[in-house]
């Protein structure tokens, strides 16, 4: 990885999507993905100029079967007509031929070597159109829908994702095809940012030097989905890694790019130089608790905690050599002023300052300290990064995807009403996912899931098990609760 004791951005090769350039010294480029349905010509391309005009300046659209696939040529042409400047990415699962016919058209395809159902050269012929159209490529891996060859040699785990990428790789290299970004997401934070750094190492080992495209998959809705993909990006981001990134979330997908801009921007410059005494007590890959104590937030801070705080321009690498140059082995309160009034500007920073340490488990406690906020907030806050950031679970989590052309249903409403009723269940993962084809493999660890099937209609699991299939929507959420009820695990709020 990059420099402990500053920053310094990860040097990655230059790829053109459309009018786009990411890695270099470009700036990071925001992304967003519509959700409606790709066949709809005129839905998607509205759609699209309202992402575009939100500021992002890539959008992807899902091009899940040939209608699809080939409503993307005319898709481009009517973006042409109305002179949206953004460059469009098609997301392909499982079927090389969908992905040809939309090379034919965008500027990017988007690949899950989980899923690509590669037999003999398709990759290569996919590899081929790009090189003849100035496409790019995405090598787009994600936890929960890994291939089962490398599931069963790996497990669902960072290095499963690193293999999965890096076979993905040698094969574009060896076409000697260059024009290729990564990503490796997952909900889980800490995976994901394991399984970058991984990628990160496995490719310098190799003098591989892709861009990378950073997301947290699923992060929900809210400020809770702020916070949990400020965790993880921000956290990548830090130690320079990332070039371009989505933030995901259950909500209209303009609203994804303020967040990903305000993100990006934070990281543009992180000023300061702070010396790191013993490297070898830090380890980017390798989760090591600096300590067994329990993550606090402010108003718990006791005598055995220690408060450090980071008053530079660079607090993620200023409390980074403060932890590991002490030579006790108090548990740390990292702590840093806000002086901000927006509550929502001072979750995503404090999260995307924070995460990193707590990640690497060097940090055992959390304090933003922000005067204009309320305690009841603060709290709040403090609590939703160390539940996003893996160490204090407090909450329900959800998992719930952003919604795409797939979705079968309402996903934001939904959410809503599942999270009315459900919220107050500590120590629950519930799944909510708009298609049954990606869903069941992207809620990876959840204990429940409620999964569109066809439309209107879900299925519920219960980890990886099916509870009930195509059930009507009006009556799925009862019935989920009634699983939950059957297995002990429901209780009425206070
Ligand atoms: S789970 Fe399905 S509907 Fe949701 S974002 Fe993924 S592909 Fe789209």
């Amino acid at each position: 990885m990059g420099n402990l004791n500053r920053f310094s951005r990860r040097r990655a090769h230059e790829v053109r999507i459309g009018n786009v350039v990411v890695g270099g010294d470009n700036p990071i480029a925001i992304q967003s993905m519509t959700n409606t349905p790709t066949a709809d010509v005129e839905q998607t391309v509205a759609q699209t100029v309202r992402i575009a005009s939100a500021g992002a300046p890539i959008v992807r659209l899902t091009a899940q079967g040939r209608k699809e696939g080939e409503a993307l040529a005319a898709i481009m042409n009517r973006l042409r007509e109305e002179r949206c400047p953004a460059a469009i990415v098609a997301d392909i699962h499982f079927t090389p031929e969908i992905a040809m016919i939309a090379a034919e058209a965008v500027d990017k395809v988007r690949i899950n070597p989980g899923n690509f159902r590669t037999t003999g050269d398709d990759l290569e012929r996919l590899i081929e159109i790009c090189r003849r159209r100035g496409v790019a490529l995405r090598i787009g891996v994600n936890h929960g829908s890994l291939a089962k060859r490398i599931f069963d040699e790996w497990g669902d785990t960072p290095e499963g994702m690193v293999a999965s990428a890096m076979e993905f790789l040698h094969r574009c290299r060896r076409a000697d095809f260059h024009n290729v970004v990564v990503s490796m997401k997952s909900s889980n934070t800490q995976v994901m940012v394991y399984a970058y750094r991984l990628l990160v190492e496995a490719m310098a080992k190799e003098g591989m030097t892709y861009p990378l495209h950073l997301g947290v998959t699923e992060a929900g809705d809210g400020i809770e989905g702020r916070i949990k993909s400020a965790v993880g990006i921000g956290a990548l981001l830090a130690d320079g890694i990332g070039d371009t990134l989505r933030v995901s979330l259950t909500e209209d997908p303009e609203n994804e790019v303020p967040v990903g801009e305000v993100i990006a921007r934070y990281f543009e410059r992180r000023e300061g130089e702070f010396e790191v005494l013993h490297p070898e007590r830090y380890s980017p890959t390798k989760y090591a608790p600096r300590t067994m104590a329990k993550p606090v937030i402010h108003s718990e801070v006791t005598e055995e905690y220690v408060v450090v705080d980071a008053t530079s321009g660079n607090p993620t690498a200023e409390w980074r050599a403060a932890i590991l140059n002490r030579e006790d082995e108090r548990p740390v309160v990292i702590r840093r002023r806000y002086d901000i009034a927006d509550r929502e500007l001072v979750a995503i920073y404090a999260a995307a300052d924070m995460g990193a340490l707590l990640l690497d488990g060097l940090a055992d406690g959390v304090w933003v300290d922000a005067p204009a906020l309320g305690e009841a907030e603060l709290n709040d806050i403090e609590l939703m990064i160390l539940q996003a950031s893996r160490r204090r679970f407090s909450r329900t989590e959800y998992i719930a995807c952003p919604s795409c052309g797939r979705t079968l249903y309402d996903i934001q409403t939904t959410l809503a009403e599942i999270k009315a009723r459900t919220s107050h269940l500590k120590d629950l993962k519930i799944g909510v996912m708009g298609c049954i084809v990606n869903g069941p493999g992207e809620m990876a660890d959840a204990d429940y899931g409620y999964v569109g099937s066809s439309p209107e209609h879900i299925t519920l699991y219960r980890g990886r098990e099916i509870v009930e299939r195509n059930i009507h929507q009006s009556e799925a959420l009862d019935h989920l609760i009634d699983i939950i009820r059957r297995d002990g695990r429901w209780h009425d709020p206070e």
